[in-house]
């Protein structure tokens, strides 16, 4: 069959508006599920980036082995002992069993007590049945100097993205390991924390640090905040008094607690 010059030079013109086209058909696919922040962290790692390496799973040391270092030390502060809230401002979440409870939309739990460089030791439990996933599931988290968040998250069987899993620095640096037990269990935090030191100015002389044990294994090694804990952005510094009180959050997720005490460590020079 032949075919008309005319016809050809249309089958042209539409080939070429084909090629044309095809870019925009692939540029205009769907975005992904949870697109990664615009928000870069100073080690190069947009907040957040689901595509980011998720922590590995380390076995959590038996429960017989952490108990005797659960013990408060002389000269601890003692945060709640099983019997009640009057270590804290507004202790409006349930007592029960020896520990207590978020109670959801009752807000944050703050301490009465203002610290600042400590070791702060404290055990939680996710809650049961489970319910929710991702960060949707057993969130909470304490608050270093009300400013600075070491997550808590039920990450059994629950991923998320890498820099908000249990032990991370929230939105800044992800845990080393994840090594949470399941949910309904105990899990043990002790925490040492360098309170930031800022110039009379308010200028930073030194970023705040954290080393994070999670039942016994280390999950973060004196890890330095980029800046007070925040959410899809990247973390700055304000300047603020060289101590203030811990804060436990209210994420909506019963979480419950028991067996908190800080001892307060000295403040080390500037460097
Ligand atoms: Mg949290």
């Amino acid at each position: 069959m032949r075919i008309p010059l005319s016809h050809l030079a249309t089958l042209a013109s539409l080939l070429a508006l084909a090629s044309w086209l095809a870019p925009i058909a692939s540029a205009a696919e769907p975005a992904p599920a949870t697109p990664p922040s615009p928000a870069i962290n100073p080690d190069g790692w947009p907040v957040h980036d689901p595509a980011r390496p998720v922590p590995p799973l380390a076995t959590p040391r038996p429960a017989e082995a952490l108990a005797p270092a659960s013990i408060p030390p002389t000269g601890a502060v003692i945060l709640f002992d099983g019997t009640d809230l009057s270590a804290w401002q507004n202790p409006a979440w349930l007592v029960r069993d020896g520990t207590f409870e978020v109670t959801p939309k009752a807000g944050n739990l703050i301490t009465r007590q203002s610290f600042g460089s400590c070791h702060l030791h404290l055990e939680w439990s996710a809650p049961l049945p489970v319910k929710g996933s991702g960060q949707g599931r057993g969130n909470s988290g304490v608050f270093l100097m009300d400013r600075y968040e070491i997550q808590i998250l039920d990450n059994h069987d629950n991923p998320t993205y890498a820099d908000g899993y249990v032990g991370a620095v929230y939105g800044q640096h992800p845990p080393l390991a994840n090594a949470v037990r399941p949910p309904g269990e105990w899990n043990t935090y002790d925490i040492f924390f360098h309170a930031p030191l800022f110039s009379a100015e308010g200028k930073l002389r030194e970023p705040a640090a954290v080393t994070v044990v999670l039942n016994g294994v280390v999950v973060q090694n004196n890890a330095e905040f980029y800046g007070l804990s925040t959410w899809k952005k990247v973390a700055v510094y304000s300047a603020h008094p060289p101590a203030a009180p811990l804060r436990l959050q209210d994420h909506g997720d019963r979480v419950r607690f028991r067996n908190i005490w800080v001892v307060p460590t000295p403040e080390l020079p500037a460097k």
